[in-house]
C-alpha cells in the first residue's frame, strides 16, 4: 500500500466516522431501507421521533406502519409513484407515533445506487414539523373565522339597510323572513306582536326549514318577556324551559322586540337538531355563542326598524287626519273617494255620499267665540265617529263641512245613516263655562253613484246641491234627491 492510498483510506474512514457521528445524532429521524422499502437500519432520531425501537421496525416496511386515518392519501401515492420512477421527492406527510399520536414530518425519499447503477437502497429523512403545521393551521383557522365574521358584517350591515328600507310592517317582516333565515340558516324562528289589548302575542311571521310555531303566546308564558331581556336557553347550568316551547331539549333564544321603550313583540329562534347529546358539545356551543351575539344585534337593528315604520306610519296617518276631530282629512276622502268609486262601478257594487253642514254656525261662532264653535265642530265629529264602520268612513272636508263615504251603502241605508247622525246631534247638550248653549243642528245632503253621477266631482256636485236644498227648505233635515241641476241652491 503506498503512501497515497494510506491517506485515502484514512480520509475515507474519518468521513465515516463523522457519518455515522451524523446520523446518530441528529434530531432528524433516518431510515434506510432496500428496494421493496423494508427497513434495513433506523438512527436514533427515528426510535425518538416514532416511538418505535429499531427491533420493532427492521424487517417491516416503515411508510405502512407510521400512517394513520389523516395521512393524506394523496400525498402516500406521490410517494410511491417517485419510488417506482426511482425520482427523490420531498414532502410534508403527516404521520403517527406508536402511540398513535399524529405528527407532522418534512419526509425526504432518496433513492441510492451503486457504481454499476443499480438501485440498491432508499434513504428517508424526517424532520419534525408538527409545531410549524400547528401555527399554519392555527392561522389558517383565525383566517376562516375572520372571513366569516366578515361576510356575517355584511350579511348584517345589508339586513339593516333594508330593515330601515321597511315602509310598512308587511315589508318589514318580509325582510325580517329572509334575514334571520339567511343570517341564522341552521335555526327555525318567528316573530310574535303583541295584540291591541297586550293580552297576548300573536304569530306576525315564521322562517326555516320546519317552523312549527303556535299562533298565540301569552306574556306570561316567556322567561324573556318576563324578565324584560333577552334569553338564552341551553347553555346554562341553571335554566329553565319557556311555556311557549313545546321541547324541551332544544337550545333557543327569545328577544323582546321594544319600540320607542315599549315592549311590542318578541323574536324567538330555535336550533332543532341542536340537542344537548354531549357529541361535538363544544363546538354546539360556539356556533350558539355566535349566533346569540347575531341575535342580539338583530334584535336590537328589528327593534329600531319597527320603531321607524310605526313613526313612519304615524306621520303618514297624521296627515291624513284632521286634528280638530281626528277624522278623515280631505286629502284623504279625495283619494278614497277615487279609489272606492273605481272600484265599485268595476264591480257594479253601491256608493254614497253624505255631505254634512252645521246650520247657522257662524252665527254661534259670532254670538259665542270661536272656542265655543270648535267645540261644535268636535262634537259633529264624535257623532260621525260613532256612525263609523268598516264601508263608512266620516271625514271633515272644510271648515265646518264634512262628509260620509258609504261604500256598499245604498240610498236607503245612506238615508237611514244622515238621518241618524241628524238626530244624535240634535242630542247633543254643550256648555261653556257653565253656561247652557243652544241645541245645535246639521243638514245633509246625499248623492249615490249611477243615480247622480259616475265620478268623484259629479257626486259632490250632486251632494252639495241636495245639501244646499236641504239648507233653502229649512235646515235641520236630510235631503236624498237633489234638486234638478238649474234649481236655485242656498249656503
Ligand atoms: P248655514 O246654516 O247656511 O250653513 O250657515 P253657516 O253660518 O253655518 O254657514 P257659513 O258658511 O256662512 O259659515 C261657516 C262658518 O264656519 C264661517 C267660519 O268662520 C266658521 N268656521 C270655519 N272653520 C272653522 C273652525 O275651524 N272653527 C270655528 N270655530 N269656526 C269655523
Ligand atoms: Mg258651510
Ligand atoms: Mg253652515
Amino acid at each position: 500500500m503506498c503512501a497515497k492510498d494510506l491517506k485515502d483510506s484514512a480520509a475515507e474512514s474519518a468521513e465515516r466516522f463523522y457519518s455515522e457521528l451524523v446520523l446518530r445524532h441528529s434530531s432528524d429521524a433516518v431510515i434506510i431501507s432496500d428496494p421493496a422499502h423494508m427497513a434495513l437500519w433506523v438512527n436514533p432520531g427515528f426510535t425518538a421521533q416514532s416511538g418505535y425501537s429499531e427491533t420493532e421496525l427492521i424487517g417491516q416496511n416503515a411508510g405502512l406502519a407510521l400512517r394513520g386515518p389523516e395521512t393524506d392519501p394523496d400525498t402516500l401515492r406521490q410517494i410511491s409513484l417517485a419510488c417506482q420512477q426511482r425520482r427523490e421527492i420531498r414532502c410534508d406527510i403527516r404521520l403517527y407515533t406508536k402511540s398513535g399520536a399524529p405528527y407532522w414530518v418534512d419526509q425526504k425519499v432518496t433513492p441510492v445506487h451503486d457504481a454499476t447503477g443499480r438501485h440498491t437502497h432508499f434513504i428517508s429523512t424526517m424532520r419534525d414539523i408538527t409545531e410549524r403545521k400547528l401555527l399554519e393551521e392555527q392561522n389558517e383557522e383565525m383566517r376562516h373565522a375572520e372571513a366569516l365574521r366578515q361576510s356575517e358584517r355584511q350579511l348584517l350591515a345589508l339586513t339593516s339597510e333594508w330593515l330601515y328600507s321597511a315602509k310598512s310592517f308587511e315589508e318589514l317582516l318580509m325582510v325580517i323572513q329572509r334575514a334571520m333565515h339567511t343570517l341564522i340558516p341552521e335555526a327555525d324562528g318567528a316573530l310574535y306582536v303583541y295584540n291591541d289589548s297586550r293580552t297576548m302575542l300573536d304569530l306576525a311571521t315564521s322562517w326555516g326549514s320546519q317552523p312549527e310555531f303556535p299562533r298565540h303566546i301569552l306574556p306570561d308564558d316567556c322567561w324573556a318577556l318576563r324578565r324584560g331581556r333577552a334569553y338564552a336557553y341551553g347553555q346554562k347550568p341553571i335554566q329553565f324551559v319557556c311555556d311557549h316551547v313545546a321541547r324541551s331539549g332544544t337550545p333557543y333564544f327569545c328577544l323582546p322586540i321594544i319600540a320607542h321603550g315599549e315592549t311590542i313583540g318578541l323574536m324567538h329562534i330555535v336550533f332543532d337538531g341542536f340537542e344537548d347529546t354531549g357529541v361535538m358539545r363544544h363546538m354546539r356551543d360556539q356556533v350558539l355563542g355566535n349566533r346569540w351575539e347575531i341575535s342580539l344585534i338583530c334584535g336590537e337593528q328589528i327593534s329600531l326598524a319597527v320603531a321607524n315604520v310605526r313613526l313612519r306610519q304615524e306621520l303618514h296617518e297624521k296627515s291624513l287626519r284632521d286634528p280638530l276631530t281626528g277624522l278623515w282629512n280631505r286629502r284623504w276622502f279625495m283619494e278614497q273617494a277615487q279609489r272606492e268609486i273605481t272600484f265599485a262601478l268595476r264591480d257594479g257594487r253601491a256608493l254614497s255620499l253624505i255631505a254634512v253642514d252645521v246650520d247657522h254656525f257662524k252665527a254661534f261662532n259670532d254670538r259665542f267665540g270661536h272656542d265655543a264653535g270648535d267645540l261644535v265642530l268636535g262634537e259633529v265629529g264624535r257623532a260621525m265617529a260613532r256612525l263609523a264602520s268598516e264601508s263608512l268612513h266620516p271625514c271633515r272636508i272644510g271648515g265646518e263641512e264634512f262628509i260620509l263615504l258609504g261604500v256598499d251603502h245604498d240610498m236607503s241605508q245612506a238615508l237611514a245613516k244622515a238621518e241618524e247622525l241628524r238626530a244624535a246631534i240634535g242630542k247633543v247638550e254643550l256648555a261653556v263655562l257653565g253656561q247652557t248653549l243652544p241645541p245645535i243642528a246639521i243638514s245633509a245632503g246625499l248623492a249615490v253613484l249611477g243615480r247622480d253621477g259616475n265620478d268623484l266631482q259629479q257626486l259632490m256636485h250632486a251632494a252639495d246641491r241636495a245639501l244646499y236644498h236641504a239648507k233653502a227648505t229649512g235646515r235641520n233635515r236630510v235631503v236624498s234627491h237633489p234638486p234638478p241641476a238649474s234649481a236655485p241652491g242656498a249656503g
